[in-house]
């Protein structure tokens, strides 16, 4: 049993049925013809459930239409559709309301609006960004060249061998130079929850910004900003039932307020004159531009599907995969895993079988129709540190079950077998 219903939550997602492969009889050419699909790579992208796909359709069957400026009425069932969406979010992660929720892109352009629109005019020599060494390239990179420019420096919150953060080593780095903290919440490659509250209180003690990647732990389990105490909070919503190209960026509302915007043009400003402009109210400020309109009213229906289903009840389930999956691959001789322990842990596993290239697992593994991903995960640094140059990784989310990870371990051993 699970603590939520898998199988109802099955048949919201048709994707799942379908069957993979050819006709091929080369090892890790691809599965056979009428292979089941076993999908446990979640922590890159969800599937789509028929709701979201509806609200999708809907609109561009019943009312689409560019929004905000119309006056006819598809433009405006479109920009209640749409401006609604965003307190959707806001309701979803704990923010006060819509001021506060810029949709994006995604979380890289969360993560990107941030730094360039505050780090550029905010940070400088004196200052530094404290960072921490499990981060993902969305926010490692954006923060790393941002501080090029600006000659600001990049401190790393070491992991220690266990895959937490070394909160003394935190507390030594976030010092009075410390302009602003980005951390990620849950991460993507050794499932550990960080204490992000207890970074936050770190950071505010020195009067620096927290900006939290939000990427792998909204989809999974219950947030809330305001106790967290996260300036600034992103995540994406195809990784949590909702479309591609759509995500948020949490600010709070006096930061964002005093930020300059990052992107120009339509949509984002109150008046123009051929020497002046100002800018449109919060959060339209932020969104230059006719923004991804189905996109954003799909994503708060993927909201809607989450919270049907509870986001604790979530929370238990991906514990549970986890858990169950880090126990049988500990039944290998030679399989590594990484990060803590299968008890306290996000819902993913990232692991190397002795002898086998990650790559080579996961060709073989989807050989058994089972998809997992092997590379690094947009870690690579991460990766350096752990002396290795990929890994396999499985993520799991609503609809998956035990015996999935059971084909899972089929196929590690089918892999181990044919390499050992
Ligand atoms: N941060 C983390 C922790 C992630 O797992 C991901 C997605 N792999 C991202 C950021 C970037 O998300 P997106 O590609 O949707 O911008």
């Amino acid at each position: 049993s699970y603590p939520i219903d898998v199988e109802a939550i099955r048949a919201d997602f048709p994707i799942l049925d379908r069957l993979v492969g050819g006709d091929v009889e080369t090892p890790g050419q691809g599965p056979d013809d009428d292979t089941p699909l076993y999908y446990l790579d979640n922590a890159a992208t969800s599937h789509t459930p028929e709701q979201v796909v509806e609200a999708i359709s809907d609109y561009y069957r019943g009312y689409n239409a560019n929004v905000h400026r119309g006056i006819h009425q598809l433009s405006q069932e479109a920009s209640v559709a749409y401006e609604e969406a965003h307190d959707t979010v806001a309701d979803f992660i704990g923010a006060a309301g819509r001021e506060e929720i810029v949709f994006t892109k995604n979380t890289t352009e969360a993560e990107n609006l941030v730094a360039y629109a505050w780090g550029l005019t905010e940070l400088g020599p004196d200052d530094s960004v404290v960072l921490s060494e499990m981060e993902h390239h969305a926010s490692l990179v954006t923060w790393q060249q941002i501080a090029k420019r600006t000659g600001a420096e990049v401190r790393y919150i070491r992991v220690d061998d266990d895959g937490y953060l070394d909160m003394d080593h935190a507390a030594e780095l976030i010092d009075d130079s410390t302009a602003m903290v980005s951390v990620v919440h849950v991460s993507n490659t050794l499932g550990t929850v960080n204490p992000v509250a207890d970074l936050a209180d770190l950071a505010h003690d020195h009067d620096a910004l927290i900006f939290v990647d939000g990427a792998q732990s909204a989809p999974t389990r219950p947030v809330d900003v305001e106790a967290m105490d996260a300036d600034f909070f992103a995540f994406s919503g195809h990784k949590m039932c909702g479309p591609t190209g759509i995500g948020a960026l949490y600010g709070k509302e006096a930061i964002l307020e005093s930020m300059q915007p990052y992107l120009y043009g339509g949509d984002m400003i109150r008046r123009v004159t051929y020497e002046e402009s100002t800018w449109e109210d919060l959060p339209w400020k932020f969104e230059a531009g006719t923004p991804s309109i189905a996109q954003g009213i799909a994503f708060a229906a993927a909201v809607d599907y989450m919270e049907e289903i509870g986001m604790d009840a979530v929370q238990a389930h991906e514990e549970l995969l986890a858990e169950y999956a880090y126990d049988r691959l500990s039944e290998f001789d030679g399989v590594d895993i990484y990060g803590p322990p299968g008890d306290d842990r996000g819902g993913l596993v990232a692991f190397n079988v002795e002898g086998v290239h990650a790559h080579d697992l996961s060709s073989i593994v989807n050989d058994h129709g089972v998809a997992i991903r092997a590379g690094d995960h947009c870690t690579q640094p991460l990766h350096d540190k752990l002396g290795i140059a990929a890994s396999a990784r499985a993520s799991f989310y609503v609809y998956n079950t035990r015996e999935e990870i059971d084909e899972l371990i089929d196929a590690v051993t089918d892999a181990r077998d044919l390499f050992a």
